[in-house]
């Protein structure tokens, strides 16, 4: 008998994956196939959870293979992006990469073939009775977050805030222009240039002194900035440019004084985790100007933090979240955003899961776990319970991976029914094996028994899934209260193909891969333009050039909803929200010139997008939105796949790893406390790293990037 501990990871999403990849690390845990064995459990077709990307095809055996016939268009569960705080998913990918064993005719991914670095981002303020685009360059350098650099810490923050004040300084003073008082304003840059000198040559020196001096050359910064909006006619075409300008060094200001005020740099960031993160700016003096902004809202409106999903309320966020996302942007560590060329789930999760495999790594697809059970003495999780929503038709396990016609390997949207027994009923009878309210019943049960199957668990699932397939553990556990607190989002998401170019869009044309993308502010929805994608789409296999879409739109947003969702029998919720979902992207397009002012061509409705941009198949005779109909959307409503948001106080209610409150349960997923505490996949991947430091001792925590920034040593 083996006396290897067998570990079961439930859920592949981010979390399990990053879990698995840690356990099986040949670094942090060299002899790990002596010790254990890893076996993930997941429903449905595919990994990946909130970043699973599914292709559009029809799938073939050819060459003994399982190759995808048709677009291959991406469809994804949203806007996904990495930031350039995400050194554990840049580094995980980067070993992935670097470990991947490509198959013949594979085309090799490196960093930067599969990763687009992008500094720009455009957003939309609404003032003066209309919407305005105003670009903000994201703070960035040449650092390498997935090399050796040494990352920037919070004892270099009043540096970086006077560098960023003084290059904002410089470019509002561009937008006014000469005037009277114009000598002042270059006077002050000249003193911010050089305290930011002193601070470079002194980089390591706390004297509070010198804060002190910082933050009144910090305040001055904003006093001139509103000198040079005030002199600015404000119709002018710079006006909004020196408003965004404005409301940016007013947020940096604000932030090197709430960071003195509260003496963060000895109390840590999550002592201000009980406030909202609007009422600490304002405590701090932000001017109500830039505290509706969107270059200060932006975080907040990224990462979906409107109660019941509802854009018209002001968001709320834990202080403390939305610092540490504003400090580890200003402290840069690289490019400011990386966005996916094949999607997240081809570009992310297939190198993660296909590591984990050739490491050693079980994955059981179409495994959901419908129970996880309690021993009598409540200390130990004793049973899982399994529903197997499909089998094998020679019992091997499950390929989910298809290959596309440039060579590389990609998630389909739909399972390979040809390797399922039922096969054809899901096919016939359009089943989606990922919703909770599918009437497909499970196959088969399983019940997995500690001692005999397994020792150890990692719940990896989200937290709005644990209150339906673990009552009992939920209601022992010590962090109950966080199921309710923390609560789960519904989310929508659109992609729009586009008979035009961008530049028609009315978008301008950007450097390198640099993109446009809009923050929610333009209610409920944000935006992207995800062109690239498409050179990873496979249209050209299919169409001539000229019948090509020209450009890929993504659209995302909170999908309100209020009080409970409707049983798992009431099978016709997902339709219905697939609807609503719908409805929302073509309601917010009628609109959509004032963030897209060159998609209106129509003169009896200016504002609205031209539907008859949408791309169609060649020949088809649909007119106006029906156009929408051959685009892509979903509402994200599935338990696991609500977004858990960070609202005040969330911190002290999220549990670490090791705190599941059972002797044999490690806890990961996005929810847990990881020190970053806000939902995205560097949480999911550090909580990974966190179950299976728990479990093994390996990663060592410091050597968990960020899992310590800002927290009193
Ligand atoms: C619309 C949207 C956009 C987002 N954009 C970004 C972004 O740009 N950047 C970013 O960093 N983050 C983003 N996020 C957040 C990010 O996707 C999540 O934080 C991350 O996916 C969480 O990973 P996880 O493993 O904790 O959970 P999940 O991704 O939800 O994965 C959980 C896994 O468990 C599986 N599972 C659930 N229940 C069961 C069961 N009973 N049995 C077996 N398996 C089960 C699921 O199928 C899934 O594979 C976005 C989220 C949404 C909703």
């Amino acid at each position: 008998m083996s006396t290897r501990r067998r570990i079961l990871i439930l859920g592949g999403g981010p979390s399990g994956l990053s879990t698995a990849l840690s356990l099986t690390d040949p670094v942090a845990n060299p002899n790990w196939r002596d010790e254990y064995d890893v076996t993930v459990l997941q429903l449905g077709w595919r990994a990946g959870g909130k970043g699973a990307t599914g292709r559009r095809g029809e799938v073939l055996q050819r060459d003994g293979e399982w190759q995808l016939v048709g677009d291959a268009r991406v469809e994804e569960h949203g806007i996904h992006l990495f930031g350039n705080m995400y050194i554990n998913s840049l580094r995980t990918l980067n070993t992935c990469l670097g470990e991947l064993q490509p198959s013949a005719g594979e085309p090799v991914a490196t960093m930067d073939s599969d990763l687009r670095p992008s500094n720009y981002i455009q957003l939309a303020d609404y003032f003066h009775d209309r919407w305005h685009l105003t670009p903000q360059h994201l703070p960035h350098n040449d650092l390498l977050p997935w090399g050796d650099a040494e990352y920037p810490s919070l004892s270099v923050l009043f540096r970086e805030l006077l560098r960023l004040a003084g290059e904002l300084l410089a470019e509002a003073l561009g937008y006014a222009g000469d005037f009277a008082g114009a000598g002042a304003v270059h006077a002050h840059l000249a003193e911010l240039r050089a305290l930011h000198a002193h601070h470079a040559a002194h980089p390591h020196d706390p004297h509070p002194v010198h804060h002190e001096g910082a933050l009144r050359a910090l305040a001055h910064a904003v006093e001139h900035a509103a000198q040079l909006l005030h002199h600015t006619e404000s119709w002018s075409e710079h006006y909004a440019l020196l408003r965004s300008v404005y409301c940016q060094i007013d947020m940096y200001a604000t932030v090197g004084k709430g960071v003195l005020a509260d003496d963060i740099l000895t109390n840590g960031i999550d002592s201000i985790d009980g406030e909202d993160f609007m009422a600490w700016l304002a405590r701090h003096g932000m001017s109500e100007t830039a505290l509706n902004s969107s270059p200060v809202q932006m975080p907040a409106e990224m990462c979906f933090q409107f109660p019941s999903g509802d854009t018209a309320q002001p968001p709320t966020f834990s202080a403390s979240g939305y610092l540490w996302f504003v400090l580890r942007q200003i402290l840069a560590c690289g490019q400011a955003t990386y966005w996916f060329h094949r999607g997240t789930g081809d570009t992310v999760v297939a190198p993660f899961y296909r590591v984990a495999v050739q490491r050693g790594v079980e994955f059981r697809f179409f495994h959901k776990v419908s129970e996880v059970g309690l021993s009598a003495d409540g200390t130990t999780i004793d049973r899982v319970v399994v529903d197997v929503q499909a089998t094998t038709v020679d019992g091997a396990p499950y390929q989910p991976l298809v290959r596309l016609a440039d060579g590389t390997w990609a998630w389909p949207d739909h399972p390979i029914y040809e390797q399922l027994e039922q096969g054809a009923a899901l096919r016939d009878g359009a089943i989606d094996l990922e919703s909770w309210w599918s009437p497909w019943q499970p196959v088969g049960q399983v019940t997995l028994t500690v001692g005999e199957d397994f020792d150890e668990v990692v719940s990896a699932l989200p937290l709005p899934c644990l209150p339906h397939v673990a009552p009992a553990v939920v209601e022992a556990a010590p962090w109950k209260a966080a199921t309710t607190a923390l609560g789960g989002l519904a989310t929508l998401a659109a992609q729009i193909w586009v008979n035009r170019p961008t530049a028609e869009l009315g978008w301008p044309a950007l450097r390198g891969t640099d993109r446009v993308v809009g923050g929610a502010a333009v209610p409920p929805l944000g935006f992207s333009d995800m062109t690239d994608v498409l050179e990873s789409e496979m249209w050209g296999t299919v169409y001539p050039a000229h019948d090509c879409p020209k450009s890929l739109v993504y659209l995302c947003g909170p999908l309100q909803h209020v009080g409970p969702w409707p049983p798992f029998s009431a099978t016709d919720t997902p339709a219905l929200q697939d609807e609503r979902a719908k409805a929302t992207a073509i309601q917010w397009l009628r609109t959509a010139t004032s963030v897209m002012p060159g998609s209106g061509t129509q003169p009896l409705t200016p504002q609205s997008f031209d539907f008859a941009a949408l791309w169609c198949p060649p020949g088809s005779d649909a007119q106006g939105e029906q156009r929408f109909d051959a685009q892509y959307w979903r509402a994200n409503i599935d338990p696991n796949e609500r977004y858990v948001p960070s609202p005040p106080g969330c911190v002290g209610l999220r549990p670490k790893a090791w705190e599941s409150g059972f002797t044999n349960l490690a806890l990961a997923s996005d929810w847990i406390f990881t020190g970053l505490n806000i939902g995205s996949f560097e949480a999911a991947v550090i909580s990974g790293m966190l179950a299976s430091h728990a479990l093994t001792g390996a990663p060592a925590l410091h050597d968990i990037a960020g899992y310590l920034f800002g927290r009193p040593v």
